[in-house]
């Protein structure tokens, strides 16, 4: 495994935390301390601050040219050291490695877009009314950014953000999730040495609440990035009032997967099983409700569970891995507090989780039949590896069933007749939907959501457009 960082990285160097304190970070697969990082204090997060803005004059200065190479060097460092830091989001977070590998290499091609983003910020020359006057439209960086990311991409959600700040010429200030911050804090070395002047990408640790506050009333910071829940999303957007700043929320889901009567069974049941189980099912766009069309219903939940039995639990680290364990033994209570409750409320629990001699956090894949709308599993972001199915008569009756929530992140349908995959797909409110696909993260496509799953967008060209800012010049020619 690569040097496990256990200090903040601040203006190009490893630092404490002024009043010594730090916190534990645990491997969630067998409870053992990896490392110690600092809690830094209120007066150590407003120095942070003061170094990105110190930094920002001269990187965004820096010829957009000079940006792209070295964001292509820290693309290339990481794909040569993909292994170690494979192990070590493994490590803290629990994926299986095959996985955390997966993370690394999406986000090292994060890095090479936004490499190749970097020098196409254009602006435009519009006509005006007079002859003597010129309008020109620029696009300048945005200034400092604040990035708050969760615990279940530790360094995918940070470099989704990171690349397209640095192409746009912003500093960066980190605050990953208390469970994972050392991927991160091993990546902004590994900026470093690509290149990344001292003080334009820091990496700190400590109390979120604080953190969170130094950064939203600040009038330095003129953007935060936000990737977590909604209920800490709705914070951040009242916090931002008073300094009028710039937000991007990329917010929970509450995807549904709509399986209609022509679907090919097999398809179906290999993309439910990537987009259900990958992560033990904690990501944002993980399927959380299977509505499937009730002439096919059985024969897809047969095929389900047989599929879902022959999922390996276990360490992440171990090669067979296929399902690690779940980030905490809260995320598990809670997780095992869904099923219990799906079970009291009606539904059936088909697939019951079998106990693991590991612990509580190592929850197989489950499966759930007879769900309904007034049940608490088909309201809430389940984040563990608990596939809910529901069925459903007509087109209109899924689309009605799958727009029932406050969120609107991704959605999946699956039918063999295009045409009416397509129909579906425009009657859903969701920010992205997978068409007999459930791999749909890549790094060319607008990453986001819709509703309460938050706005903004990560990836593709637009990625960028969050990190500008629009100044037009009107010039009066004498
Ligand atoms: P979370 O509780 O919202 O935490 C996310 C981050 O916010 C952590 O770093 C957390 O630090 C910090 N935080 C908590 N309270 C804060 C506050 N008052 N001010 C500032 N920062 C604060 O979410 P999570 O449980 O870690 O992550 C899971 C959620 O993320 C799910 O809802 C998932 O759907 C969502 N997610 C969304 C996307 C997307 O792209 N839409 C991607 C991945 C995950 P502490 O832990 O120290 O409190």
């Amino acid at each position: 495994m690569t040097h496990v960082p256990s200090k903040n990285f601040i203006n190009g160097a490893w630092r404490d935390s002024s009043t010594g304190e730090s916190f534990p970070v645990t491997n969630p697969a067998n409870d053992e301390v990896l490392a110690h990082v600092p809690s830094l204090s209120s007066d150590d997060v407003a120095h942070v601050i003061t170094v990105a803005d110190r930094a920002l004059s001269s990187w965004r200065a820096v010829p957009a040219r000079k940006r792209s190479d070295i964001l292509l060097a820290i693309s290339q460092a990481l794909l040569t050291r993909i292994d170690d830091f494979a192990k070590l989001i493994t490590a803290e977070q629990g994926k299986p490695l095959a996985e955390s590998r997966g993370e690394v290499l999406y986000s090292a091609n994060y890095f090479r877009w936004y490499s190749e983003e970097a020098v196409r910020v254009t602006g435009d020359i519009i006509p005006a009314d007079s002859p003597n006057k010129r309008i020109f439209v620029l696009k300048e960086p945005i200034g400092v950014v604040g990035a708050i990311t969760p615990w279940n991409f530790p360094i995918a959600m940070l470099a989704r953000k990171l690349g397209a700040a640095l192409a746009a010429g912003c500093t960066f200030i980190a605050k990953p999730a208390p469970e994972t911050p050392l991927s991160a804090l091993a990546l902004a070395e590994l900026c470093h040495n690509s290149g990344v002047p001292a003080g334009v990408f820091n990496v700190i640790t400590g109390d979120a609440e604080m953190i969170g506050e130094h950064l939203m009333r600040s009038p330095v910071v003129r953007k935060v990035t936000f990737t977590g829940s909604t209920e800490v999303g709705k914070i951040l957007i009242r916090q931002s009032a008073e300094t009028v700043k710039k937000l991007t929320l990329e917010l929970g889901g509450n995807a549904p997967f709509i399986v209609c009567d022509d679907a090919d069974l097999e398809q179906a049941v290999e993309g439910a099983i990537y987009g259900k189980y990958r992560n033990a099912g904690q990501t944002c766009v993980c399927v959380n409700r299977f509505l499937v069309h009730q002439k096919i219903a059985p024969a897809f939940t047969a095929r389900l569970i047989a599929r879902s039995k022959e999922l390996v639990v276990g360490d992440g680290s171990a090669s067979n891995t296929q399902v690690g364990p779940l980030i905490s033994d809260e995320a598990a209570a809670k997780v095992t507090r869904l099923i219990n409750t799906a079970h009291n409320e009606g539904a059936t629990v088909t697939l019951p989780p079998t106990s693991n001699p590991r612990g509580i956090r190592f929850i197989s894949p489950t499966v759930i039949t007879g769900v309904k709308p007034s049940m608490t599993i088909w309201k809430e972001e389940i984040f563990g590896p608990v596939s809910t199915i529901t069925t459903f008569a007509t087109d209109e009756e899924a689309i009605t069933l799958a727009n029932s929530t406050p969120h609107g992140l991704a959605a999946y349908v699956y039918s063999s007749n295009l045409s009416r995959a397509m129909k579906v797909s425009e009657h859903l409110e969701y920010g992205m939907i997978g068409i007999n696909d459930t791999a749909i993260s890549s790094v060319q496509a607008p990453f986001g959501g819709i509703k309460e799953s938050g706005f903004g967008r990560e990836g593709g060209r637009y990625g960028i457009d969050d990190f500008l800012v629009l100044k037009y010049l009107s010039v009066v020619m004498p």
